[in-house]
C-alpha cells in the first residue's frame, strides 16, 4: 500500500513529501465542479463540454457528477470514450468534416446534433443521417478577440451559410447555427457579432432556428485583462434578445478551455540554472506546455523550494528552456520569477487544465507526467 494519501491538501504538501523528479499535474475536482456550476447557473441554455480540451477520465466523470449532460465530440474515439463513461449523455458531433465511416460511427452511437460547413459535407449527411436530426450550419466571420482562431479552417461566410441553411431545412433536418469565436476569446462583443450575424442568416434563409450554439472560446484566467465568464454570458443573452426577440432559439454553449483550465496546475522542476540566468526545466513545449508558444507570455506562476516553501526573491525576467535537444523548446519570453530560484526548485503553472495533458508528446523521451489529486491548488 502507498504511504501517501490519495488526495493531498495542496501541491506544496505533495511536493514536500514526494519530491517528484518529473512533471506533475495537480487536479482539484472541487474546482472543476465549481466551474461547471458556474456555467450551469450563469448560462441560459445547455452546457456541453468540448472533450478535446481534456479527455482525462477523472475530468469526464467529475463533470458528469456535476450535472453536465452533453459533450462536444470530434471523432469516433471521443464518441466511444463518452459512451463508456456516460451512456445517456447527448453527443454533439461538431467537427464539420467527417469521413463516411466517421459519420456511420456517429449514427451508430446516436449522435444528437451534427455541424456542417459545405454542400459536399451536407451531401454525406443526407446520405447517412436520418432526417429530423439536428444539423447546425457552422458560420465563420474571422473576428479579432481570441488568442488564436481555432475555427479558421471551418465555417461558411454569411452568404454561403444562407444557402446551406436553406438546404439543411429542405433535406428534412432540424436547422440550427453554430460558430466558434476562437479560443481564449476575451472580447464579449465577438459573441454578440456572431449572434447578430446568425439571426441575419436565418432571416435571409427564411428558416426558424431550433437552436443556436455559441461555441466554446470562453477564456481561462490568464491574469491581466481576462473578463469574467458572467460578463460574456450577459453579452450573449442580451445579443440573443436583441437579434431574435420572441423568435429566440434555445442556446447551447460548448466550453472546453474555460471549463477545465482552472482545475489543474502543472509543476515542473528546475534541472539547471545557467550562469546567464537561463533555466532548464523538466518539461517544455513538446510536453504539457505545448500550447504556450501560441498563447504567449505566462503570467500565473509560483516557485516552490524543495522544502515546500514559496520563493519570494525580487522578480527577475528569465529564459526558460524545456528538456529536449531542440532550441525551439523554449517558453515565450519573458517569464518573471523570484530571483532566488535555484536548481531543484519547482515552478507551478496555474490554470493548466486545457490543451495540456492531451497534447503532450514523448519527443526525445520526455513528456511523461503523473496526475495527483488535490483539494485545492
Ligand atoms: C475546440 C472546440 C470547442 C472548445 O473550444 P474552447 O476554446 O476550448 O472553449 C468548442 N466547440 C468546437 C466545435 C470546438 O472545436
Amino acid at each position: 500500500m502507498s504511504r501517501f494519501p490519495e488526495v493531498w491538501a495542496s501541491p506544496e504538501e505533495h511536493l514536500r513529501a514526494a519530491q517528484p523528479q518529473g512533471p506533475v499535474f495537480y487536479f482539484a475536482p472541487e474546482v472543476l465542479a465549481r466551474t461547471a456550476r458556474r456555467f450551469r447557473a450563469g448560462f441560459d441554455g445547455l452546457v456541453s463540454y468540448a472533450v478535446k480540451a481534456n479527455p482525462e477520465r477523472a475530468v469526464l466523470e467529475n463533470l458528469v457528477a456535476a450535472g453536465i449532460t452533453a459533450f462536444d465530440v470530434a471523432s469516433p474515439a471521443e464518441i466511444a470514450l463518452i459512451r463508456e463513461i456516460a451512456p445517456q449523455a447527448a453527443l454533439h458531433y461538431n467537427n464539420p468534416v467527417r469521413a463516411r465511416a466517421e459519420i456511420a460511427a456517429g449514427v451508430e452511437a446516436g449522435v444528437a446534433s451534427w455541424s456542417v460547413d459545405g454542400f459536399g459535407e451536407l451531401a454525406k449527411l443526407i446520405e447517412l443521417v436520418p432526417t429530423g436530426e439536428e444539423v447546425a450550419v457552422r458560420l465563420h466571420l474571422g473576428l479579432p478577440g481570441a488568442a488564436y482562431d481555432f475555427g479558421e479552417k471551418f465555417g461558411e461566410n454569411p452568404d454561403d451559410a444562407v444557402a446551406l441553411l436553406r438546404a439543411v431545412k429542405a433535406a428534412g433536418f432540424t436547422p440550427a447555427i453554430t460558430f466558434h469565436p476562437g479560443t481564449q476569446c476575451t472580447a464579449p462583443g465577438a459573441w454578440a457579432r456572431y449572434i447578430e450575424a446568425s439571426a441575419e442568416v436565418a432571416r435571409r434563409a427564411e428558416v426558424r432556428l431550433a437552436r443556436l450554439n455559441v461555441g466554446g472560446g470562453f477564456p481561462a484566467d490568464r491574469g491581466r485583462g481576462t473578463p469574467p465568464l458572467e460578463a460574456i454570458f450577459a453579452a450573449i443573452h442580451a445579443a440573443r434578445d436583441k437579434a431574435f426577440g420572441s423568435e429566440a432559439p434555445a442556446l447551447v454553449c460548448e466550453p472546453g478551455r474555460a471549463m477545465v483550465a482552472e482545475a489543474f496546475s502543472l509543476a515542473v522542476q528546475v534541472k539547471a540554472k545557467r550562469a546567464c540566468g537561463a533555466l532548464f526545466l523538466t518539461d517544455g513545449i513538446y510536453g504539457a506546455l505545448a500550447e504556450s508558444p501560441l498563447m504567449g507570455a505566462v503570467e500565473r506562476v509560483r516557485v516552490v523550494s524543495p522544502d515546500g516553501l514559496a520563493r519570494e526573491g525580487a522578480p527577475v525576467a528569465r529564459v526558460l528552456y524545456g528538456p529536449t535537444c531542440d532550441s525551439v523548446d523554449r517558453l515565450p519570453d519573458p517569464v518573471t520569477l523570484p530571483g532566488d530560484i535555484a536548481e531543484g526548485d519547482t515552478i507551478v503553472f496555474d490554470g493548466m487544465g486545457a490543451y495540456s495533458t492531451v497534447t503532450a508528446t514523448r519527443f526525445n523521451g520526455y513528456g511523461a507526467y503523473e496526475i495527483v489529486t488535490v483539494r485545492a491548488r
